[in-house]
């Protein structure tokens, strides 16, 4: 009995995402596209076919799935892409495609922590307040924008690629993820760093900053994530999503597989 493999659109540009194609990749029950927004000039890409670029909001997404007869949604995106999720929770629901939803737990404080929770970048550059602060900011290279109107602070300012403008005290820091404990925690002393800046992006790539500040008596200010778009189903982790994965390639009736 022969079986077509199960096609998926893997909507990428995370960590989780990357874990997922690649134990995706050579396993003959599915064939994956991963999908990168395009934003990063030398993203990480897996072993599959890849795509990089908008599909063009919520129509243009429909139109990719039919065209290319796709199966199931996984969003892997990171949980402060919340145009790209939108997108794809209103597209599973015009196609009736599945959608399934990787998304990493927020992290949560622990004893000794600093917190400063905000709404937003904007509410994290007024949590600053007016004396001029060292700040570790990691926010993002294209998130500077709240901070340039808080030029008193000195910024360390830390993303993968540069950001096209900085703010006037500031320096920059080329780097991508995962980070350890000891790097961060001497990248806090030799800046001197007094608060850090960071989304709640959740998952351990990046966690290691928070255990560095709590242990240096660094304060955060944090980000709390956005809504989720209603719709799909909600996983935690990357083996939770490739059992769920398998699950609908397994229930698929034997027309659509192919036998
Ligand atoms: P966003 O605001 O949710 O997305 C804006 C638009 O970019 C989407 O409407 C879509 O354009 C396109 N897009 C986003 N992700 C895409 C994907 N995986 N494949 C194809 N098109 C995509 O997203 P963002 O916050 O700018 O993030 C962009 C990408 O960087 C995401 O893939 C995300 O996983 C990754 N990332 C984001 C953050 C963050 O903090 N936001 C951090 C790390 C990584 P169309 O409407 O034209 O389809």
């Amino acid at each position: 009995m022969t079986s077509s493999p199960l096609r998926i659109l893997l909507l990428g540009g995370t960590t989780e995402a990357m874990a997922l194609a690649r134990a995706l990749e050579g396993d003959a029950r599915f064939a994956p596209t991963y999908s990168v927004a395009g934003r990063t000039r030398a993203p990480h890409l897996p072993a599959l076919p890849c795509r990089s670029g908008g599909f063009g909001g919520v129509a243009g997404l429909i139109a990719y799935l039919h065209v290319e007869a796709l199966e199931l949604i996984v969003d892997a995106t990171h949980p402060f892409a919340t145009g790209m999720s939108a997108n794809a929770a209103a597209a599973a629901r015009a196609t009736g495609t599945p959608l399934l939803v990787l998304c990493r737990p927020p992290w949560t404080p622990q004893a000794g922590d600093r917190w400063h929770s905000v709404p937003s970048l904007e509410a994290a550059a007024a949590a600053l307040g007016e004396r001029p602060r060292r700040v570790f900011l990691t926010t993002g290279k294209t998130e500077l924008a709240p901070f340039l109107t808080a030029p008193q602070h000195f910024y360390l300012i830390r993303s993968v690629e540069p950001p096209e403008r900085l703010p006037p005290r500031s320096a920059f820091l080329a780097a991508r993820g995962p980070f350890s404990y000891d790097d961060e925690a001497a990248l806090l002393r030799e800046h001197r760093i007094e608060v850090l800046v960071s989304k709640n992006s959740g998952g351990t790539a990046t966690a290691a900053k928070l255990a560095a500040a709590r242990d240096s008596g660094v304060a955060v200010v944090m980000v709390e994530r956005p809504p989720r778009p209603p719709g799909g189903e909600v996983v935690p982790d990357v083996a939770a999503a490739l059992e769920r994965i398998a699950a609908h390639q397994a229930s698929r009736r034997p027309t659509e597989r192919g036998v």
